[in-house]
């Protein structure tokens, strides 16, 4: 299967494609640069709002209601693609540890006319966004990984196929990216299976509780491929969760707190020109740096999925300090 085989007209269009792949002689990996993905705001979010907001669009919605913790890219992404395809943005946001770019996320979600409401649980967010669903709301699971949004990643793997066919890059046989609520490594697991990748897929669990995440995730890469292969009309039995191999072992303290192989990690990005975060892809960095030094692997792509469009443009119309009732999140 090509891509062109795969139907591509279910979309709202947002990214650019082929994302680039660059090969890091002096670590001796390959990188996917999904932070290219759009140059206002790049990174992983792109591919999965796309079909959201395609699916939001043909059920005839006209608000999206989402979720995430203070600060969120997915909730950002969302508060910027999402108005501008001519939805209404409704956020929960749950608490956040305190940092210089979840004070300018909030900043910018407000500046792009999103409304946010707060929880403090997890199960305040989910009743959060009962009370503001309704007949106009399509409801967006955290990080945009419900069975639409993970198609986007299964595009993505396809996408990469392509450049391994036009020799842009040799077929990986690790391919190490972060998992958060799951929807990547799952589509490009799928996607894998589908286009004839026989990589395996590191996914490097960011998130907790682990053992959750990792099922949830699992199942999403079986749900899209099955959805998938039907669609295509192919009959496939393989189990893309097989070649899915997900690890806890960089996630340290928990979610969004650093980890000292996350900070070596992001120096060595750093004198390569890479720009990493703290919280997801420094966590995965360090996993992809391990795969290459590992027997195991000859040949490592590490699938990069954190923004690198400067955040000041969306910054302008934004109030200069954080409302109280949303500073009240971080900690
Ligand atoms: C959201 C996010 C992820 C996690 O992706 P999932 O599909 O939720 O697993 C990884 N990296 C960055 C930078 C993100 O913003």
């Amino acid at each position: 299967m090509t891509r062109s085989a795969i139907a591509n007209d279910r979309i709202v269009p947002i990214g650019v494609y082929p994302t680039p792949v660059e090969r890091i002689e002096k670590l001796g990996l390959w990188v996917k640069r999904d932070d290219l993905t759009n140059p206002d705001y790049g990174g992983n979010k792109v591919r999965k709002l796309e079909r959201l907001l395609f699916e939001a669009r043909r059920r005839g919605k006209r608000r999206i209601v989402t979720v995430g913790a203070a600060g969120s890219h997915h909730v950002l992404a969302t508060a910027l693609f999402g108005a501008r395809a001519g939805f209404e943005v409704d956020a929960v946001l749950t608490p956040q540890r305190s940092t210089p770019h979840v004070t300018e996320n909030l900043r910018a979600d407000l500046g792009l006319g999103a409304r946010l409401a707060t929880a403090r649980t997890y199960p305040g967010a989910a009743l959060g966004m009962l009370a503001r669903s309704g007949r106009d709301a399509y409801l967006v699971p955290v990080g945009g990984s419900n069975g639409v949004g993970a198609l986007g990643y299964v595009d993505a793997a396809f996408e990469l196929a392509d450049q391994i066919e036009a020799g842009e890059l040799p077929e990986p046989d690790a391919v190490v990216v972060t998992v958060g609520s799951g929807g990547t490594a799952a589509g490009l697991a799928a996607g894998f299976a589908l286009a004839g990748i026989r990589a395996t897929v590191v996914g490097v669990l960011v998130s907790a509780p682990a053992f959750l995440v990792a099922f949830w995730t699992r199942r999403l890469a079986r749900h899209v491929f099955r959805q998938r292969a039907r669609g295509a009309g192919a009959l496939v039995r393989a189990d893309p969760s097989s070649r899915l191999e997900l690890t806890a072992r960089y996630l340290g303290a928990g979610y969004g707190e650093p980890t000292d192989a996350g900070r070596h990690a992001m120096s060595v990005a750093a004198d390569v020109g890479l720009s990493l975060d703290l919280t997801y892809t420094a966590k995965c960095f360090a996993a992809a740096l391990d795969c290459v030094h590992s027997a195991r692997f000859s040949n490592v792509l590490y699938w990069h999925t954190l923004s690198s469009a400067p955040l000041a443009p969306l910054l302008e119309k934004a109030p200069v300090d954080v409302p109280p009732k949303l500073a009240k999140l971080l900690r």
